[in-house]
């Protein structure tokens, strides 16, 4: 029998787990992500105990010795319990069954067997269990030879259906790839380029979700969808490498996450009405693809560039080099882009109510990104020219 040690810390909060497991004739296993980083030596945040019994018992129990924060959650009986310096969610045992032959979300059914729960999980590698209870603390259970795999540095799906059960899978197996440093198994390859076309199955909500978990790790896994032909089978758009490269830059130097920068990109051919977007994102995007190097100079461009969100200057950013001066300039003088002067001041000075002041306070904007005004006293004079003159010049 295989066993792991755990971490000092995580061990001391595990035993307890264990013991109470054990007094309440329960069953608990770490499973998952947080066995599959300690066997790959990585730190893991989360901590996730599988419970064969009332798990909301078990997480009470825990929760009062620990004099922890106790959270229920309504979906499958499940719960976690915060502490200092962590918290661990705890599940129930469960098995899945998904339906035949459509992409679509399993039935769930308790069950008081592990190995039924692992047998539900994406790779052998997220299928190992640590037994918590006390006489057998830290034994590994290991059905489907996970631990191998983990040596070989494999991503092995359990059974061939899997990615067509569930195409979210795909994704996962990709992001594996790159956080890991893992390579496909060979069988599990050609399933997964048989698979592809079930991605086109998956909710909007799901595809973006695992999209984004995905483009957390930067342009590289791009390449890896790329090459894996999943960006042709979502017919989505791969950026060019300038505007890879440029991106990077960009989010660095400006403090900018490039996610929704690069899903921006991924999309440019695409309907935007097709994508499952919130109003605001689909906003954005037909913001941005009004907006070309031509528009870029004219000078009332500001306004619509005042109403994008910093991931969409990055967009620009990345796409329209010859012009990246201009986002640059945003980024830095964003703050300085109103009119210090209130509708009411510009009224005193003799402008009757209507829309003419709303069209003062644009101009004072389109000064103060050429740099002609930069404070109250030029927006003063820029209104007395404009009274006496009877234009902006
Ligand atoms: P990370 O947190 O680094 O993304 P993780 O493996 O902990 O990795 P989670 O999404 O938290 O990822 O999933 C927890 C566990 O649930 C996984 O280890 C795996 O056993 C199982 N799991 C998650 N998603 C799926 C899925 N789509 N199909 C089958 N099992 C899954």
């Amino acid at each position: 029998m295989r066993r792991i040690n755990l971490p000092k810390k995580q061990r001391n909060i595990l035993k307890i787990v264990g013991e109470l497991a054990k007094k309440m004739n329960y069953f608990a296993y770490l499973v998952g992500g947080p066995v599959r980083d300690l066997l790959l030596g990585r730190t893991s945040q989360d901590i996730d105990i599988v419970c064969i019994g009332d798990v909301r018992k078990l997480a009470k129990r825990f929760s009062n010795e620990i004099n922890g924060k106790l959270i229920y959650h309504h979906d499958f009986p499940n719960a976690t319990v915060k502490f200092k310096g962590g918290k661990i969610d705890f599940v129930t045992a469960r098995s899945e069954k998904y339906p035949k032959n459509k992409v679509g979300l399993p039935k769930v059914k308790k069950t008081n067997d592990i190995v039924v729960d692992l047998k539900r999980r994406d790779f052998t590698f997220n299928a190992i269990a640590c037994d918590l209870l006390p006489d057998c603390f830290g034994n590994l259970l290991d059905p489907f030879g996970g631990l191998n795999d983990c040596y070989k540095r494999l991503i092995r799906i359990l059974h061939p259906d899997s990615f067509r059960e569930d195409p979210t899978r795909i994704f996962r197996a990709i992001r594996f790839m790159m956080e890991l440093d893992f390579s496909l198994e060979h069988d599990t390859e050609k399933y997964l380029k048989r698979d592809l076309k079930y991605t086109r199955k998956l909710t909007h909500d799901r595809l973006w979700k695992e999209i984004k978990l995905c483009l957390k790790n930067g342009a590289s896994i791009l390449k890896l969808l790329k090459n894996y032909r999943v960006l042709d089978v979502l017919d989505l758009n791969f950026p060019d490498d300038s505007f890879l490269e440029r991106v990077d830059i960009g989010a660095v130097q400006f403090g900018v996450n490039f996610v929704n920068t690069y899903i921006i990109s991924l999309c440019e051919n695409k309907n935007l009405n097709s994508l499952g977007f919130d109003n605001k994102f689909k906003q954005q995007m037909d913001y941005l693809r009004k907006i070309d190097n031509k528009r870029l100079r004219n000078v009332e461009i500001i306004h619509e560039l005042l109403y994008l969100e910093d991931y969409s200057l990055l967009y620009l950013f990345g796409k329209y080099p010859e012009n990246s001066i201009i986002i640059e300039n945003l980024f830095d003088n964003r703050g300085e882009l109103k009119c210090e002067l209130s509708g009411k001041d510009i009224k005193k000075m003799g402008i009757k109510e209507g829309p003419e002041i709303g069209k003062i306070m644009s101009k004072i904007i389109e000064k103060r990104w050429i740099g002609k005004i930069s404070n109250k006293k030029d927006e003063e004079e820029f209104v007395i020219k404009y009274i006496v003159v009877g234009n902006d010049s």
